[in-house]
């Protein structure tokens, strides 16, 4: 294999462009020439991981196979490339400083000053070239987070400016800037874009290409104005206007050629043609539907769409894969209550309980599980929403009035979802949770059974609490079944109700492991059934 190209996508002008989808589309595009592609994510916070940041602060938490608690820009690269990521594809700000703290402590710069320039810098340098290293890969594809001029984001740019000197054509800028419309005077404006990429030149680095984000199309003459003003040829000033949804990205920048200026500027063989049938295919069936359903997502962080972002990609892949829109109504935990909850959740075609922490938010979710379980309405509990789920069938069905999680409630009588035992001990934060991949096994004769048509799956994790097994044999009889088991820990992985169309709920997150090209199967089921519950609409 040829060397390995290392390609860099920083933002201007503002945040939220969209790096993270052109990053993963760019992948798509190299990887249907018959590439290979790996993208990673250096975030300039001092968080070591954002597994201990609020959604609200920073949205959903990605979890790799690996177990890295990482930004939500990867889940976008996994959608998109269908490649795993790992640990070494984010890097934060945190991270680097302490490994090179831990390494001036342990002696190993005796003697010298440590710097950002060069020990940081160098850390950065050798996180972004552990991926090429491995040698599967032909592009290594680093998305800086943050936004040139940022203070925080300096000692990356600096990494681009020493790379891009030292490996030339081995490696390339891309600029994402926003080329806003101006309604007032009727026109779209590049000075931010000037503007952007002045302030990149002050800190040494020459964007090879520049990616405008625009509403409108950019009209005749700007693209050359654009390119004279910032020293760029003019194909290499590349449209990308809004689009009606993220999936179209990679077909929008085939057309304004974004893989083939990446790959004149790396000296790349040009001669393959990228193969896009699957995705055009997919994309095909996502924009014509033939039918629609309202599915109810039950969660505390709905005022912000990125807390459950991988959720809400599995509905359009497993949306796409049964050729039926899928409406996702977001539902403030918070708001439901044992009066009104008939009237919030009337409607729905199914119900999904998202994942979440602590006591706020939780007697909605479990009332909107009771609701699901006695009209029967597909249910999907996430991790917390599976647990929820379980506590609502103890304190409803069983009879165990106060059933409760340990996480909630410390003192309950029926501590039906309990720590689990390797977590007793632990007392730190930060990366500490089950988190990752574990072995489920699934029981013959069960709905997942009939889903997933296999005994093994491998699913991801992030947790601390469980389904107590004390509890276990008073549910089985009382109709809620483990139907999927962690085979080495005795772990519950999976319970379903038997006298319900469709009640599954999962102490794991399959929403990590859907992709445009794998969508999972117990969200494409899901969709199925909420469709089937459409047909035969009672509440
Ligand atoms: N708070 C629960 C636990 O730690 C559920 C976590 C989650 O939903 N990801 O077990």
């Amino acid at each position: 294999m040829a060397r390995t190209k290392y390609i860099f996508v920083v933002g201007g002008v503002v945040s939220s462009l969209g790096k993270g989808i052109i990053s993963a589309s760019l992948a798509k595009l190299l990887q249907s020439r018959g590439f290979s592609v790996a993208l990673q994510k250096l975030d300039p916070y001092i968080n070591v991981d954002p597994g201990t940041l609020n959604p609200y602060e920073h949205g959903e938490c990605y979890v790799t196979e690996d177990g890295a608690e990482t930004d939500l820009d990867l889940g976008h690269y996994e959608r998109f490339s269908n490649v795993p990521t790992s640990q070494a594809n984010n890097v934060t700000t945190g991270s680097v400083y302490k490994t090179v703290i831990e390494k001036e402590r342990k002696g190993d710069y005796l003697g010298h000053t440590v710097q950002v320039i060069p020990h940081i810098t160098d850390e950065i340098k050798r996180r972004i070239k552990i991926l090429g290293k491995t040698g599967k890969y032909d592009f290594v594809i680093t998305e800086i987070g943050g936004t040139v001029g940022d203070i925080e984001s300096l000692p990356y740019i600096e990494t681009v400016r020493q790379m891009r000197w030292e490996m030339g054509r081995d490696c390339a800028v891309i600029h994402l800037t926003l080329v806003p419309y101006l309604a007032a005077a009727g026109e779209l404006k590049t000075k931010p874009t000037q503007h952007s990429v002045k302030t990149l030149l002050e800190s040494g680095v020459q964007p090879d290409i520049i990616v405008c984000r625009t509403e409108r199309p950019l009209y005749n003459g700007l693209k050359d104005k654009i390119a004279k003003f910032c020293n760029v040829e003019p194909s290499s000033v590349i449209e990308a206007r809004d689009a009606e949804t993220i999936y179209e990205v990679p077909l929008m920048m085939r057309e304004e050629n974004l893989d083939t200026e990446i790959l004149r500027k790396t000296m790349m063989p040009l001669d393959n043609s990228p193969d896009l049938q699957k995705w055009e295919e997919f994309l095909y069936k996502l924009k014509n539907p033939s039918d629609e359903v309202t599915i109810g997502l039950v969660g505390k962080y709905v005022e912000l769409k990125d807390a459950y972002k991988s959720i809400n990609e599995s509905f359009v892949h497993a949306s796409a894969a049964n050729e039926c829109k899928v409406n996702v109504k977001l539902i403030h935990s918070e708001h439901i209550n044992k009066k009104n909850g008939a009237e919030i959740l009337k409607g729905l075609n199914g119900i999904l309980v998202a994942p979440g922490f602590g006591e706020r938010g939780i007697e909605g979710k479990i009332e909107a599980i009771k609701f699901a379980r006695e009209n029967k309405i597909p249910f999907l509990g996430v991790c917390l929403g599976m647990q929820c789920a379980v506590i609502e069938f103890g304190r409803n069905v069983i009879g165990y009035k106060s059933a409760h999680s340990t996480e909630m409630n410390l003192d309950t009588k029926y501590p039906v979802i309990d720590l689990m035992e390797e977590q007793k001990k632990i007392k730190g934060m930060g990366g500490t949770m089950r988190l990752g991949k574990y072995p489920c096994k699934v029981k013959k004769s069960t709905n997942v059974y009939n889903i997933y048509q296999t005994l093994n799956v491998s699913e991801r994790h992030r947790h601390r609490y469980e389904f107590n097994n004390e509890y276990l044999e008073e549910y089985e009889n009382a109709g809620m079944t483990a139907a999927g088991i962690n085979p080495n820990e005795n772990l519950v992985e999976i319970m379903e109700i038997k006298d319900h169309p469709w009640f599954i709920g999962v102490q794991f997150h399959p929403e990590y492991k859907s992709t445009v090209a794998k969508p999972h199967p117990l969200f494409v089921d899901f969709v199925r059934a909420t469709l089937e519950n459409k047909k035969n609409y009672t509440v």
